[in-house]
């Protein structure tokens, strides 16, 4: 059969059109309510506060900074709530950003803290 969206031609045992992503069924019928039925994963956007978080977490374990791990900790734990509510691409990013965050957080409190144990 053929898409009736995009015009492709979609094996039988196929629910959903290979091109355009529109479902066998909706291609029948009208083709109005198809982008709103289908959501295409591969048109998912990233979440920034995932990207941003992710990479201020990998920059406070390498400079050991506090105020990195407290920031990149901040941007992973909004990201990983963007990523669960507002259907964003990053969680596994986010649960990175997250982890190395709170490592740099431990790190960044021992820095401190070392110096005063020589006083
Ligand atoms: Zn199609």
């Amino acid at each position: 059969m053929v898409c009736q969206n995009c015009g492709t031609n979609i094996d039988e045992n196929q629910n959903f059109c290979p091109n355009c992503g529109a479902a066998k069924a909706d291609c029948s019928n009208t083709s109005e309510t198809t982008e709103q039925k289908v959501t295409d994963p591969t048109s998912q956007a990233w979440s920034k506060k995932a990207i941003t978080g992710f990479v201020l977490s990998l920059i406070g374990l390498i400079v050991a900074a506090l105020p990195c791990g407290i920031t990149g900790l901040v941007f992973s734990s909004i990201a990983l709530t963007q990523t669960a509510n507002k259907n964003l691409k990053g969680k596994g990013l986010a649960i990175s950003g997250l982890v190395i965050s709170l490592i740099d957080v431990v790190f960044g409190f021992v820095n401190i803290m070392t110096p005063f144990y020589y006083l």
